[in-house]
């Protein structure tokens, strides 16, 4: 800030314009806040993210999506909530920031922590979980991480924003519990406890009011409830009516709007319809932005990409949910001779697209990382993006009949899962399915290895005799696929959704996308396993779930009281031990269920949750503590 590095931030209003301050209400471009050159006050730039930087080429075209500066690409969030390891998620994001401070980006877009409604929405691998209590606990400790290094995060979308149909429009219907017990929590856990510097507000209408407008979402319950001192940006385009969203807290309009919503501010100064009080206190939030980052950024470093793809690495080993393990098929015994199916075992899926988009520094391939773990491999393709190519049928055939176990490498394409719309199904490609059934008809011993964001049907689960699911583990997802298969690595992820047997068995089921203007959510609080386990639906595979190569065992469940207050905090104490023979980590989780309720609840909710690792034979006591919140429901009538 030049001369006026110490100015304080109300000396630096008073000496500017009404046109300065509408001014610095809106982005300079696409990516970049405005500047006061005369008042020294210089613009910063910020960018997505997040799960790794994608910052624009300085020489290519305004938002492409194609051409940023490479970075590392972490897993996504899908992927990095099956860790239950906030850990692990600090130091994701540590690691990014990094980059960012290499970059000269002052605030990284991200995380995402919005509730996965249906298991069709195209931004799911974006977004943590259809929990609020682990999605909440996953977006606070990569906030955490990343400002720890002194560059800020921008907590999106906020709010309800379960879906990508009709999604600058849609006006998500939803009662007022099921907001503050299902679709407010997580923002409201990592808002309170990690303050990130920024929260982005989301394209769609809540309860009929667009979320860039609504000051019931942004000014009293963000700010005024939950205490957040940071800026508000809005999505990228999701300001409609200016004026209006400036008095409901929409501190700052990203992109630029081509000057010509400053000038409607600047109007409504002057007419007396929007108290210039309100546009200061906008200016103060935006200039306090702006002088965060420069002590972080004035230390320019070199960020260690190479320590990066490794952290990346280790993302992606403690994320993947290993699903099926019959006869201990896994791991892969040394040397075998394995027949390796499928072009992602080459050309990996590890990302989803849109705007979080990333440009790796480089890819780990999995037939590459396999060979060179001494496996006997032979490689057939096996199926083709474009359709039915029986010669790559035939291929994998021959190469799994002669295999002692065949890994076959499926997921969605890249076409599958997108910012911008939804899935309409939840099944793999057609080929896929078909190309994993003739193999089973000549090799039982078949392993699938799965790249998705999101669930799948997998209408070959019972006969196969391994899963391991990789969801999208970011561009080190080859080396840690055989990390896991060979067991170097032993799997501890546990699924932080529910994958159900088909469709139409989600709650959402009848209710999305919506209609034409709205999207009405009739399941209420019961979304995911709330739903599952209330109505006795089974699931492929549940909430929470995920096996190891070791087994632990649970024992001496302890309370330190038997009645509380809701002041007071219950500790719950017991023993995990790891009773296998090899060493392996597993995520403990705590639920809670009302026997007594004189109101609806769901069968069970997660209120606590802890990752250990336990060498062979280890015991370890977890202690966990329950408040008055993890007890709690929203009453609507008080
Ligand atoms: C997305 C945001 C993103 C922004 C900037 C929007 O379309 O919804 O998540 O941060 O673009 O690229």
């Amino acid at each position: 800030m030049a001369d006026n590095k110490k100015l304080k931030n109300a000396e630096l209003i008073a000496q500017m314009t009404l046109e300065e301050k509408a001014g610095l209400c809106s982005g300079e471009d696409y990516w970049r806040l405005k500047s006061v050159e005369r008042l020294g006050v210089k613009g910063v730039q910020v960018s997505d993210g997040p799960h790794g930087l994608r910052k624009k080429q300085e020489d290519s075209k305004e938002n492409s999506l194609v051409s940023s500066v490479p970075a590392v690409c972490y897993p996504t969030a899908a992927t990095t909530a099956c860790s239950w390891d906030p850990d692990m998620l600090r130091e994701m994001g540590s690691a990014i920031a990094d980059e960012c401070i290499k970059e000269d980006i002052s605030v990284l877009l991200g995380p995402g922590t919005n509730m996965k409604r249906s298991p069709l929405c195209g931004r799911n691998f974006e977004y943590f979980s259809e929990d609020p209590f682990l999605a909440g606990r996953m977006a606070a400790a990569f906030i955490d991480g990343v400002q720890s290094k002194g560059i800020g995060t921008s907590l999106k979308h906020f709010a309800v924003n379960s879906q990508e149909k009709r999604r600058m429009s849609v006006s998500s219907v939803v009662d007022e519990r099921t907001l503050r017990e299902i679709y407010l929590p997580a923002y409201e856990y990592a808002v309170k406890t990690a303050r990130p510097w920024t929260v982005m507000n989301a394209y769609n209408r809540v309860n009929g009011t667009y979320c860039s407008e609504n000051a019931y979402l942004q000014n009293d319950i963000l700010r005024d409830e939950w205490g957040f001192d940071g800026l508000v940006v809005s999505d990228w385009g999701a300001v409609n009516n200016r004026v209006k969203g400036l008095a409901a807290g929409n501190d700052l309009e990203m992109p630029s709007s081509g000057g010509a919503n400053d000038r409607k501010i600047v109007e409504a100064v002057r007419s007396g319809e929007l108290d210039e009080a309100v546009l200061d206190t906008a200016v103060d939030r935006i200039i306090e932005l702006i002088k965060r980052s420069q002590p972080a950024l004035a230390n320019k470093a070199e960020a260690d990409m190479d320590a990066n793809h490794a952290a990346a690495r280790k993302a992606a080993c403690s994320s993947a949910v290993l699903l099926k393990n019959e006869d201990g098929i896994l791991p892969l015994k040394k040397g075998a001779k394995i027949a390796v199916v499928g072009d992602m075992a080459k050309n990996p899926r590890y990302q989803g697209a849109g705007s979080s988009q990333i440009n790796p520094t480089r890819i780990d391939d999995a037939l590459y990382a396999l060979e060179d773990s001494g496996m006997d491999c032979v490689y057939a393709q096996g199926w083709a993006e474009k359709g039915v190519e029986s010669v790559l049928v035939d291929g994998a055939l021959a190469a799994a009949k002669k295999a002692e176990t065949v890994l076959v490498f499926a997921g969605l394409t890249p076409q599958y899962e997108s910012e911008g719309y939804d899935r309409k199904t939840m099944a793999l490609p057609a080929d896929q399915n078909r190309l994993i059934s003739e193999i089973l008809k000549v090799n039982r011993n078949v392993v699938v290895v799965l790249a998705a964001g999101s669930p799948v049907e997998m209408p070959w689960k019972n006969e196969v005799k391994g899963i391991l699911h990789m969801y999208l583990a970011g561009q080190a997802f080859g080396s840690a696929a055989a990390k896991l298969l060979t067991g170097e690595v032993n799997p501890s992820g546990k699924l932080a959704e529910t994958i159900p047997e088909r469709l139409e068995d989600n709650p959402s089921y009848d209710n999305f996308p919506g209609g034409r203007r709205t999207v009405v959510y009739k399941e209420g609080i019961y979304i995911g396993y709330r739903y599952y386990d209330t109505a006795g639906v089974a699931p492929a595979y549940p909430f929470g779930f995920g096996l190891s190569y070791t087994s632990f065992e649970y024992s001496d469940l302890k309370l330190d009281k038997k009645s509380m207050k809701d002041t007071s905090e219950l500790k719950v104490s017991f023993k995990v031990k790891n009773t296998g023979s090899v060493d392996g980590a597993e995520a403990a989780q705590l639920y809670v269920k009302d026997i007594k309720s004189t109101i609806f609840r769901p069968e069970k909710e997660l209120k606590g949750f802890k990752k250990v690792f336990l060498k062979a034979g280890e015991e370890k006591e977890i202690e966990l503590i329950l408040d008055k919140r993890s007890f709690a429901y929203y009453n609507v009538n008080i």
